[in-house]
């Protein structure tokens, strides 16, 4: 049986290499391989079940015309001719009668790589004049304050947590969505290190982790100010480092002293003595390490509590060793050139920002969007306030085209549904988003049905629109990709510091096709934080008092307290979903979790129905108790289709479309819902 090699396409730091097995054409098993060292065979129940999507009774099979009432997920299979002359002709008519930016693509994630978005279909709504899409959904607030505060700096990469005495994991859950940082943590706390996590709900077990602070959702920021205040109290703060490799601190610790441990204590609803313990531990250990998570990013202050958590290894001073320092992702090291890979001069229209969906279909008049173009992504169920979105997507004036792998709950909208290829049927070229490494992913098996990969659909519709395309596609377009990358990935064009517009990415892509990953090239074995690499910033120091992030960079705003509505939902990854893919076939078992005593204070039992609800909307599901989780916090699994609530509305229903101050952020951690019997 041929054992075809493949990369994990899902949105995890990790991205394991894959061993596929394949039969008569057909895939048996997904393994993990050993190409990916740091992942080394390994991977998790997610894409091992893959199969179950590509052969699965979810699988769009064809192009397919709504015939029912909008919502209906009634459909009729059409030809690849008939959808592409229907979607370019609607195009045109939309564009010639409303302008371009009636048109909206919208976007997110899909293969994870560098070309089954922003290339061919970057350049196919530039050439339309179409709107832009502001990706707001995950990490824009997570990337805003790391860039102001250090530029494109690498972060520590995973086996230097094994040498951390003092491992902050912030608003993280590795346990789902980062297994391979796991032995690291672990060799950690068998070398005498100790592990503290910051987050709601308790994750990870003793077996894992020493101390546990369980903050209110939105009150990071303040947790983390009050730590660094606590540390100039104590005689803690590096003065030394940060005269020498950072600007901006006078003033920081003035803000931070604001923030007194009471009063943090008082906004995360914990103890002041456990702040203090958590922030004299970190001062004391050597190296120390913050493990920054995107949880913490989810709310009104999003920028702000990212800042001021990555401030903390400046202040004291745990950079400049093997183990010490932060780790956030590691992307921005890739440099990857955004532009080139658009390939078309950079469009000037206006831009919405994707967690304003629901806003703008119903709302927006100048011009109002007539033509929605979904791709990569599932907003039905992924973004803020799901029934306004149901309600623009119910608009019978809108265009609406849904390019997918599966019908998901968005697709049922469709006007017309493309099916897309996964990452088994296509090349896909990927970049970790945790470690440092670019691997290759070409098809192991045939297109099933009639999919097609996006590069292929987005080049027709611009050929179908007679709107000329010379830039490279297939194989150039993976050699242009490989070019874009100007961070120190292995190879002779990076070696040399030849430009990336002066190698065409050949060197590289031969090592790939022979070795199946690029490694990076650091000087010495991985990245260490102002001893090997250095901020971006422009005189690469740290800005602890960056003028990107406003004002006042640590501005933190008062919780979204709502008297009806006492409880905080939250709704982070689970170990069988990341995003919403693959909630086609999981989560047959949704439940809302809720400490014990918030259930007892509501009469409320296991098992029992019941209805979460505020003033945007309501989700019905079965009740599970669980004491991990701290009292006035309640959880739904992030991920989840309609389908697999009684109402047929998830966790998005109940989140404001409110967004953090500088990034436009999703606010989902800001969500206040109250629980009764349904
Ligand atoms: S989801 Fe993450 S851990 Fe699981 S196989 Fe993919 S990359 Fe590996």
């Amino acid at each position: 049986m041929p054992h075809l090699h493949s990369v994990c396409p899902l949105d995890c730091p990790d991205r394991c290499s894959l061993q596929v097995n394949v039969e008569a054409g057909r895939i048996v098993s997904i393994d993990g391989s050993r190409v990916n060292p740091l992942t080394d065979g390994f991977i998790c129940a997610k894409v091992r079940d893959f199969p179950r999507r590509v052969y699965g009774p979810d699988r769009l099979l064809h192009p397919m015309r709504r015939t029912g009432p909008k919502g209906s997920g009634r459909f009729d299979r059409i030809t690849w001719d008939e959808a592409l002359e229907t979607i370019a002709r609607r195009l045109e008519t939309v564009r010639t009668e409303f302008g371009g930016e009636a048109i909206l693509p919208f976007s997110y994630g899909g293969s994870n790589g560098l070309l089954t978005q922003g290339t061919t279909d970057e350049r196919l709504f530039r050439a339309l004049g179409a709107s832009r899409l502001a990706r707001t959904v995950c990490a824009a607030p997570t990337g805003a304050a790391a860039g102001a505060l250090y530029g494109k700096m690498a972060s520590v990469d995973f086996p230097d947590f094994a040498r951390a005495r003092f491992i902050i994991i912030w608003g993280a859950n590795p346990k789902h969505s980062n297994i391979h940082l796991m032995p690291y943590l672990k060799a950690a706390r068998e070398a005498g290190g100790r592990v503290a996590l910051i987050d709601p709900r308790r994750t990870m077990s003793a077996a894992y982790v020493d101390m546990h602070l369980p903050v209110f959702p939105g009150s990071d920021g303040a947790v983390a100010l009050a730590m660094i205040g606590h540390l100039e109290r104590i005689g803690r703060v590096d003065r030394d480092f940060l005269a020498r490799h950072a600007t901006g601190w006078e003033r920081l610790l003035k803000r931070a002293r604001s923030y007194p441990l009471e009063r943090a204590a008082a906004l995360a609803r914990v103890e002041a003595r456990d702040i203090a313990a958590i922030a004299e531990a970190y001062a004391t250990a050597e190296p120390a390490l913050i493990r920054c998570g995107w949880g913490l990013e989810r709310n009104r202050n999003g920028e702000a509590a990212v800042a001021a958590v990555l401030a903390l290894p400046a202040v004291a001073g745990k950079f400049g060793v093997a183990g010490g320092g932060y780790a956030l992702t590691s992307s921005p090291a890739y440099q990857v050139d955004d532009e080139r890979l658009a390939g078309a001069p950079e469009a000037t229209t206006r831009v919405i920002n994707m967690n304003h969906l629901g806003r703008t279909l119903l709302e927006e008049t100048s011009p109002p969007v007539k033509a929605l173009f979904v791709y990569n992504c599932n907003p039905a169920v992924t973004v803020p306030d799901q029934n306004r979105i149901r309600r623009g997507l119910l608009r019978e004036d809108l265009f609406t085209v849904v390019f997918d792998q599966v019908v998901t709950d968005t697709g049922t909208y469709a006007d017309v549904l493309l099916p897309a290829t996964t990452f088994l049927e296509h090349t896909e070229l990927s970049t970790s988003y945790g470690t440092y490494a670019v691997m290759l992913g070409e098809p192991v098996i045939a297109p099933v049905g009639e999919a097609r990969p996006n590069e292929e659909v987005f080049g027709q519709i611009l050929r179908a629109l007679r709107i000329e395309d010379p830039y490279p596609r297939g194989e150039a377009l993976l050699r242009e990709a490989l070019g874009a990358i100007e961070g120190p990935v292995a190879g002779p064009a990076a070696r040399q510091g030849a430009r990336p517009a002066d190698s065409p990415g050949d060197e590289r892509l031969d090592r790939l096709r022979r070795d199946r990953i690029l490694p990076f090239d650091f000087p010495g074995p991985r990245p260490v934080q102002f001893g090997t690499v250095f901020p971006g910033t422009p005189d690469r120091r740290a800005d602890l008092w960056p003028a990107e992030l406003g004002r006042d960079p640590y501005l933190l705003l008062d919780d979204p307290a709502d008297a009806g509505h006492p409880l905080a939902l939250i709704s982070p990854a689970t170990d069988r979903t990341i995003s919403s893919t693959l909630g086609e076939y999981n989560h047959s078992d949704v439940r809302l979790e809720m400490h014990p005593r918030d259930a007892e204070a509501r009469d409320l039992r296991d098992g029992q129905e019941v209805r979460v609800y505020n003033a945007l909307g309501e989700v019905r599901v079965p009740l599970r108790t669980n004491p991990e989780l701290r009292p006035g916090v309640v959880y739904l699994p992030k991920g989840i289709w309609n389908r697999h609530t009684k109402n047929g509305s998830v966790g998005t229903a109940l989140v404001p479309d409110t967004v953090s101050a500088v990034s436009g952020g999703a606010c989902f951690n800001d969500a206040r819902v109250e629980v009764a019997p349904a």
